[in-house]
């Protein structure tokens, strides 16, 4: 169900980062369904050809490029290859993200550093090498997939929290530098969102309800993918270097109870 126009991103092509799972996958499909020739890009090959040919069975195009985007020679190797096979790049969703649910003496030294290698220095890495090769010339959109619980302490996710802070600090300091190149930046940030790796993991530890919020139910991943497509157009025009959440008001709900139903 959507309420835009299905033709809105026509001509546009659009690179998810971590495109062949979870959040990722239903934002490319959104993308796609609403015109756009889609990218997805990872490590796993097999998780991206799969996801590649469930797109393409619902009439998407869409390609893929296997990529570590920790790694600066294979984002700059993905940037040439979508110059190559595409021909232009107008929006990129960077969502690719490590996570996994521990205690900070629980995470090792390398675990910390890779969680913040993949979601702060991969963001800085896909947004820079697409800012310089295609969006400065012709402006475009950047939304960086982040969370909404890194300005509270929060219990198991020092990792996750420190660097998805990056994130939204990157988020505005890429809006200043790039706005004047037409170039718009945001930040969404999903709470916990039903039928994803995210969920699961923290389903299998002790944590609070994740339903628990003012709206009453987790989120859905349409729901994350419905605020990246807006962001993306022209409704959106004059939205930049914020962060917002998509979260069923769990990040203003001070109290986290649930109230009872008449
Ligand atoms: P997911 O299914 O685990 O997806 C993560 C994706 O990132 C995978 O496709 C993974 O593919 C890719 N990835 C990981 N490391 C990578 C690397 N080094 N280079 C390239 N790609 C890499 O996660 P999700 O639950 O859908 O979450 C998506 C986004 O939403 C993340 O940014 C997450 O922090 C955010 N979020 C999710 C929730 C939730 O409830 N699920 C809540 C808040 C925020 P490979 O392993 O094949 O590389």
């Amino acid at each position: 169900m959507t309420v835009f126009r299905d033709d809105l991103l026509k001509e546009r092509t659009a690179l998810v980062t971590g495109g062949a799972t979870g959040i990722g996958k239903e934002i490319a499909r959104t993308l796609g369904r609403h015109g756009a020739r889609v990218c997805i890009a990872s490590r796993k090959q097999e998780n991206l050809e799969a996801a590649t040919s469930e797109l393409e069975g619902e009439g998407i195009e869409v390609s893929w490029f296997a990529c570590d985007i920790r790694e600066g020679d294979q984002v700059d190797a993905m940037i040439s290859g979508i110059r190559d096979g595409l021909g232009s790049l107008d929006i990129v969703i960077n969502n690719a993200a490590g996570n996994f649910p521990a205690p900070i003496t629980g995470i090792s030294y390398n675990g910390f550093r890779s969680v913040v290698d993949i979601d702060l220095r991969g963001t800085y890495n896909v947004s820079k090498a697409a800012f310089e090769a295609f969006l400065k010339e012709r402006g475009g959109h950047i939304v960086n997939i982040t969370a909404p619980f890194q300005n509270m302490g929060v219990s198991l996710q020092a990792h996750v929290a420190a660097a998805k802070a990056g994130v939204d600090s990157l988020t505005r300091t890429c809006a200043v530098e790039f706005g004047p190149y037409g170039v718009r930046v945001n930040a969404v940030a999903p709470g916990a969102t039903a039928d994803t790796e995210g969920l699961d993991r923290f389903e299998k530890v002790e944590t609070g309800n994740p339903a628990v919020c003012p709206l009453g139910y987790v989120g859905a991943k349409q729901d994350i993918a419905n605020m990246v497509l807006f962001l993306t157009t022209d409704a959106a025009s004059y939205v930049t270097g914020q962060v917002i959440n998509v979260d069923g008001g769990t990040s203003i709900d001070a109290f986290k109870l649930s109230l009872p139903k008449e």
